[in-house]
């Protein structure tokens, strides 16, 4: 019987026992070893799906589930809608109008483009003067404190400490230690003064990264490669709230991790711990926390999730990314606090973003683990490589060992005082923001602060106008507000470049919001229910105006697509 001797022993067992019968029986030997076969495999594909369905059924109730199926119906519908031959030209051709209008914004039409390298190269002087035209190119104005987020610190002192230490590292490494031992030594101490910011009990370990979505996809990757070593799952998952970044979804599409999204219901927008807790099944690799969350700035209870994942045995994830440097300060810089460290005997990661407001430049972050063991599990090694042996921390293999040394530099000049310092005034600052969004007449009425944000971020809805037209007067004004769906929703991360101007942001949005209300009150005066002539929808109204409706999201998708074509047209 060629082949038979790669059959698993029990089920060869099982076929001699078979062919043995079917011998003195004298039936057909084929019939019944296929039906011996046909059954296990059907009674293994019945108890796989009916786990499924059962654990389906406990993690979202019977009212859950029936809501994602109608939902996954109307998904799977209107996407057959879209595709039906005069709709898909239709939306090819808006879709088309929307980029084109898009590319006139990003890409400038006449400028000198470069599209192979030069014959001669140029001379240093007009490289220079090339530079600074395009770093002068009109854009938003970072530099007088007109964006959420992005640029942290951008002080010309730290830059220039920056600027320099990078240069003195311009060539450096870190794939070769002997060659850039510098570099090596000041790797290591990032991660030790990180891990000591986080209060990291002994034998604790980490690793530094390009950014906070390589410190997640490394996280993730270790806790299903340890679920698997450990409990062999192979069709791991994980249970995110709602608001987690969306690098943990990344994490899922690249690691194929199955991706569990649990609600952050209002009044306070943390994850709904109850929830997770039904999720949880025996292919569950992790849970994850944020301190706190990019959209709502909101803390999870990280305590509660903590003592969930100590009951499940299961690692603990927790997202400081934008909390960074802030998060860990609070209470010594006298703001209300939660606990979300390794304080928390639950927690097992944390990544931690020393380009935020660790303010050192971009291309910088950090990933924790409360164990060696658990660090291991995002290494790469291969042993027989015709190249050599190989081995590398994380992702990728060359790294720039000049951002490490302007990172340390930006850390050790700073120091515990500095970052003290910034905590005071960037959560004191935010504070005041809320505070004026809470007690301005017409703020007050209009604006709902969503939760109880305890760090950098306020997000807010509007009660009666559409809070996207606010996000784009605010634009109109200069500003560059984050929009946000699900719930519709602006917010504003404060840096130290807003801290400066924060009563001229809170002024412009009075402003807008009267605006707002001035034009609702004339489309109610017309009797107009819709926008019309000069009322135009702005690019925040437009885009999740549509995106918003829409039960399958593929034109948001052919958009977002367009979107990073263009970002690469010469
Ligand atoms: C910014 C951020 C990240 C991702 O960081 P990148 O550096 O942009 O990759 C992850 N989580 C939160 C909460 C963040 O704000």
């Amino acid at each position: 019987m060629p082949g038979s001797s790669r059959m698993p022993v029990s089920l060869r067992d099982g076929f001699n026992t078979v062919r043995r019968r079917s011998r003195a029986g004298g039936n057909p030997l084929e019939m019944v070893n296929l039906d011996l076969i046909r059954n296990i495999v059907f009674f293994l594909f019945l108890l796989r799906w009916t786990r499924r369905a059962l654990w389906k059924l406990r993690g979202r109730g019977l009212f859950g589930t029936l809501a994602e199926l109608y939902a996954d119906v109307r998904r799977v519908l209107y996407g057959w809608f879209l595709r039906m031959p005069g709709v898909r030209s239709q939306v090819r051709k808006q879709v088309d109008e929307a980029l084109a209008k898009l590319q006139t914004k990003l890409v400038p039409a006449n400028a000198t483009r470069y599209l192979t390298l030069p014959k001669e190269g140029w001379a240093e002087d007009a490289v220079r003067k090339e530079l600074e035209a395009l770093a002068s190119m009109d854009h938003t104005r970072w530099e007088d404190g007109y964006v959420s987020g992005a640029v942290y610190h951008g002080e010309d002192e730290l830059l220039k400490l920056q600027t320099e230490a990078y240069g003195k590292f311009t060539v450096a490494n870190p794939i070769h230690p002997d060659v850039f031992p510098g570099v090596r030594k000041m790797e290591a101490e990032v991660v030790a003064m990180v891990l000591s910011l986080f209060n990291a009990p002994p034998g604790a370990a980490g690793v530094s990264t390009s950014g906070g979505t390589e410190s997640i996809l490394m996280a993730c990757l270790g806790a299903r490669q340890k679920a698997y070593v450990e409990r062999g799952v192979t069709e791991p998952e994980m249970i995110l709230p709602e608001t987690a970044h969306t690098a943990f979804r990344k994490a899922g599409e690249y690691f194929k991790i199955k991706i569990h999204v649990v609600a952050c219901p209002a009044p306070n927008y943390q994850v709904d711990i109850r929830r997770v807790a039904r999720l949880v099944n025996r292919n569950t690799i992790l849970l994850v926390g944020s301190a706190p969350n990019f959209p709502h700035g909101i803390i999870d209870d990280i305590a509660g999730l903590s003592k969930l994942a100590l009951k499940k045995r299961l690692p603990l994830h927790v997202d400081c990314c934008l909390g960074s440097f802030l998060v860990p300060f609070l209470d010594k810089a006298g703001f209300e606090t939660v606990p979300f460290d390794f304080r928390l005997k639950g927690v097992t990661s944390i990544s931690c973003d020393t380009h935020k407001y660790g303010f050192a430049p971009k291309g910088n972050s950090t990933v924790l683990y409360r164990t060696q063991a658990l660090r291991a599990y995002q290494y790469f090694v291969d042993p027989a490589w015709s190249g050599g042996v190989y081995a590398s921390p994380g992702l990728p293999g060359s790294r720039p060992g000049a951002l490490i040394a302007a990172c340390w530099a930006s850390l050790v000049t700073v120091g515990e005082a500095g970052y003290l310092a910034s905590c005071t005034q960037i959560v004191g600052t935010t504070k005041k923001l809320l505070d004026h969004i809470h007690t301005s007449p017409s703020l007050s009425t209009e604006l709902q602060v969503l939760g109880n944000p305890l760090v950098s971020v306020v997000a807010f809805r509007a009660r009666s106008l559409n809070v996207y037209d606010i996000a784009d007067g605010m634009s109109a004004k200069g500003w560059h507000l984050n929009a946000l769906q699900d719930p519709p929703a602006i917010h504003v991360a404060v840096t130290l470049p807003i801290t400066k101007v924060w009563e001229r942001l809170a002024a412009d949005l009075e402003a807008v919001v009267e605006a707002e209300r001035e034009k609702e009150r004339v489309r109610v005066v017309e009797g107009k229910t819709a926008r019309g002539g000069q009322d135009k929808a702005g690019d925040a109204a437009a885009l999740y105006g549509v995106a918003g409706s829409l039960p399958n999201k593929s034109v948001v998708v052919d958009l977002a697509r367009g979107f990073l074509d263009l970002l690469y047209k010469a």
